[in-house]
């Protein structure tokens, strides 16, 4: 495990295996795909950042890289992916062995340029696009959310407001005195000439004609864009104002319909004042919705209140008639501003539904933000949009504007990438022709992205006959290499080169190799991105099927066993906890989705796809700590045998996190005994459990849910709904003190016992 950390601090990559299996058949084997998944822009503190460009292959165009074998005598040096003799040029003729440029220093296997000596940054811009179809009580709480973020926006970045109900609104905030907005109807499709018509972008110049109106920005003066995209500190009271007198929308709605809530139409003109203002740079749509879209193109339910909104069942039953026109339309719209280079953020707070489900194409291939509340009151909400804006520790890091492209050995070709990307349809010999995710390119465009990005790679190994045996002539190495093109939170354009060696084995003896280098973590880690997308992509698909099968093939391939023979079974350390892994996984918010709604399970994945390994192995498999008068905080299995009277216990489940007192514990604080001086071991026993959750909570973003509760209490099911049903009841050994789960899951020893019956007759 050491190991596989070590490689990430060093690169930001965790793979499956980081011993690649030689041939195509031989990954079949193999189960888990040869994959990686890569934390884009992860800090690293002592990381060169070059002044100067890189240097390129001339043939394959990949970037100098420590992995270059380097002939100093004659200034040559040879690229790993293609082999072509590349020329140093004059600048570098001072290079020798003992006068390296930090490019190809072997621990630099990750680097930074600074592409373009440019120092004029251009300001981020933030458009926000407001529901107003919601309670007093809930436009209050926005409001103050929204006032308090406005304070925080950097004093440069250049501001929007639009706000949206039963009609559009967008907000004039340089027309001086004078309040001023454009009101487009919510129920019409509106293109984006036509919206620039009506907002006057035109009115004091001739119009371009026709053939020109793709180069429409060629049109707009400064002026016309500074009426409605403000530097922050210029509209800082325009902008108040406008909060201040925020209304609820104020069309009547009868007690039996649903609010006419506009929230395509908004964002769609939201797009469009952007694609013709700021095309090709940093800008972000931050959408505060409220409830669900009832008008205009991409509605989810009808107004009327007797019809539900779309269950998971309908989406199976292929019974939601509004989901796939909505799904088409944010598809365009996500196409619409990948184009422009502009991310969309949603921000869902609503007891109901509101559309997550629809809009996350949107979102994920812009590389939004999500966060998921059930009020803007509640402080999921307000802490994480406070943490986008506030720079400290913990900020995000917002980066703008990426381009990730891959290059490979030949013998590697590219499915795909699972996270938030979009294809920029750069096909080529490196791709392959089975598409995962955004596939079929070698090239994909991350309009938003931030330290906490992370991307899933997926590969196919293509060679088909045994590799030549090892000799002095042939290699036995794997290359890749990512780059990342992208404006810095400071503005400049940099690019991130990472490049990876891995070795291939094949024949008698490659078993053990695979096994050494697999990282268990990050296979899970793999299989929970790739089962969320099968469950999305394909039609029939039968996850729990899969995952199994895919278990016992993994187990009857690497483990130890006589066959026939379950008892004899045996997985190296190596191995051992990945069956706890999928079971879990089995069991998790990502596959079990009957329990969520489709906007909950839209927000989970958006999530799992875009975390790191560590934090999707909390995702799948909670962690759980135990405190106690006798034990310090310790890890305990994730069983329902770890409830006892005297615990406490915190549950992490990374998107809630759960402090449950146990009966007696909850009975001596009901009796105040922390607030008497004798009894000052049990106050410090009662604090670090919380002292413990806050610092998740500071870390985490969005920022989880917080769940404090007592054993029997109605809130301990945010506990009990993620432990091993070890003692159900079926069974008569319900400890005592402990807790029985009703429930028909197998536990994890019948699970087991299953895996290793199947595995040793395969
Ligand atoms: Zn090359």
């Amino acid at each position: 495990m050491a190991e596989f950390l070590d490689l990430e601090a060093q690169d930001g990559v965790r793979m499956p295996w980081n011993v690649f299996p030689g041939t195509k058949q031989e990954t079949t084997h193999c189960v888990v795909p040869v994959s990686a998944i890569y934390t884009v822009l992860k800090p690293f503190a002592n990381m060169p950042v070059l002044p100067y460009p890189p240097l390129r292959c001339r043939t394959c165009r990949s970037i100098l890289n420590p992995f270059c074998i380097v002939d100093y005598l004659v200034k040559i040096w040879i690229c790993p992916f293609c082999f072509q003799r590349n020329h140093f040029p004059p600048h570098y003729a001072s290079i020798s062995e003992d006068n390296l440029p930090a490019e190809l220093f072997a621990q630099y296997t990750t680097i930074e340029y600074e592409t373009s000596t440019d120092k004029s940054t251009v300001p981020p811009v933030f458009l926000f696009v407001v529901d107003t179809c919601i309670i007093e009580e809930e436009l209050g709480y926005l409001k103050t959310a929204l006032s308090q973020a406005i304070d925080l926006l950097p004093d440069k970045s250049l501001v929007g407001f639009i706000t949206f109900g039963t009609y559009v609104h967008v907000h004039e905030l340089g027309s001086g005195l004078i309040p001023k907005t454009y009101v487009f109807r919510g129920s019409k499709e509106i293109s984006k000439d036509q919206i620039l018509e009506q907002m006057n972008f035109f009115a004091k110049r001739p119009k371009p004609s026709a053939g020109v109106i793709a180069g429409v920005r060629d049109g707009l003066s400064a002026e016309s864009i500074r009426r409605f995209l403000l530097p922050a500190s210029d509209c800082e009271f325009a902008l108040n104002s406008v909060l201040e007198e925020l209304q609820k929308d104020p069309w009547p709605v009868p007690a039996d319909q649903r609010a006419t809530r506009c929230t395509s139409t908004a964002l769609s003109v939201a797009a469009s004042l952007l694609g013709a203002c700021v095309p090709g740079s940093g800008a972000r749509i931050m959408t505060f919705i409220g409830g669900p879209s009832t008008e205009g193109a991409a509605a989810i339910v009808s107004k009327s209140l007797s019809e539900p909104i779309r269950s998971h069942k309908d989406l199976d039953k292929d019974s939601a008639p509004y989901y796939i026109k909505a799904v088409k339309f944010y598809e365009g719209l996500s196409k619409q501003l990948v184009n422009q280079g502009h991310v969309l953020d949603l921000f869902a707070c609503a007891l109901d539904q509101v559309g997550v489900a629809e809009l996350k194409v949107a979102v994920e291939r812009t590389g939004g933000l999500v966060v998921l509340a059930e009020s803007f009151g509640h402080s999921v909400f307000k802490d994480s949009l406070k943490r986008i804006f506030q720079s400290s520790d913990y900020d995000l890091s917002l980066s703008f504007n990426g381009i990730f492209e891959v290059s490979c050995s030949k013998d590697i070709r590219v499915q795909g990438v699972l996270g938030p990307c979009a294809s920029l349809e750069k096909k080529g010999p490196l791709c392959s022709e089975t598409v995962v995710g955004q596939g079929n390119t070698s090239a994909w465009k991350m309009c938003g992205l931030d330290k906490a990005t992370t991307l899933c790679l997926v590969f196919e190994i293509v060679k088909k006959e045994t590799p030549e045996p090892i000799g002095p002539s042939t290699s036995n190495q794997f290359y890749l290499q990512f780059l990342t093109y992208y404006q810095h939170t400071n503005g400049q354009m940099r690019l991130r080169a990472t490049t990876l060696a891995r070795r291939w084995v094949d024949g008698p003896g490659s078993i053990q190799e695979l096994i050494a280098g697999f990282d268990q973590e990050a296979a899970a880690v793999v299989m929970a991105r790739l089962v969320s997308f099968k469950m999305e992509s394909e039609t029939e698909f039968d996850p729990i099927r899969w995952l199994d099968r895919s278990l016992i093939r993994l187990c009857a391939r690497f483990g130890d066993y006589q066959k026939d023979s379950p008892s004899s079974f045996s997985l190296s350390p190596r191995l051992s906890i990945f069956p706890q892994l999928m079971f879990h996984l089995r069991r998790s918010q990502f596959v079990q989705v009957f329990n969520n709604s489709p906007d909950e399970t839209a927000n989970f994945r958006m999530i799992l796809n875009r975390e790191n390994v560590a934090n999707s192995v909390v995702m799948i498999q909670p962690s759980l700590i135990s405190y106690s008068f006798h034990l310090g905080p310790e890890p305990v299995l994730l069983d329902v045998a770890a409830i006892a009277a005297d615990r406490i216990l915190l549950l992490d489940a990374y998107f809630t996190v759960v402090v449950f007192h146990g009966m007696t514990i909850a009975q001596w604080r009901n009796a105040g005994y922390q607030n008497q001086k004798e009894h000052e071991v049990f106050a410090q026993l009662l604090g670090a459990p919380r002292d413990d959750a806050e610092l998740i909570l500071t870390e985490r973003f969005p920022v989880p849910r917080m769940v404090i509760c007592d054993q029997h209490g109605s809130q301990a099911r945010f506990l009990l709904a993620k432990l091993n049903p070890s003692t159900t009841y079926s069974s008569s050994s319900a400890s005592l003190g402990g807790d029985v789960i009703f429930t028909d899951d197998v536990s994890f020893e019948v699970f087991l016992d299953h895996l290793q019956r199947l595995a040793v007759q395969q």
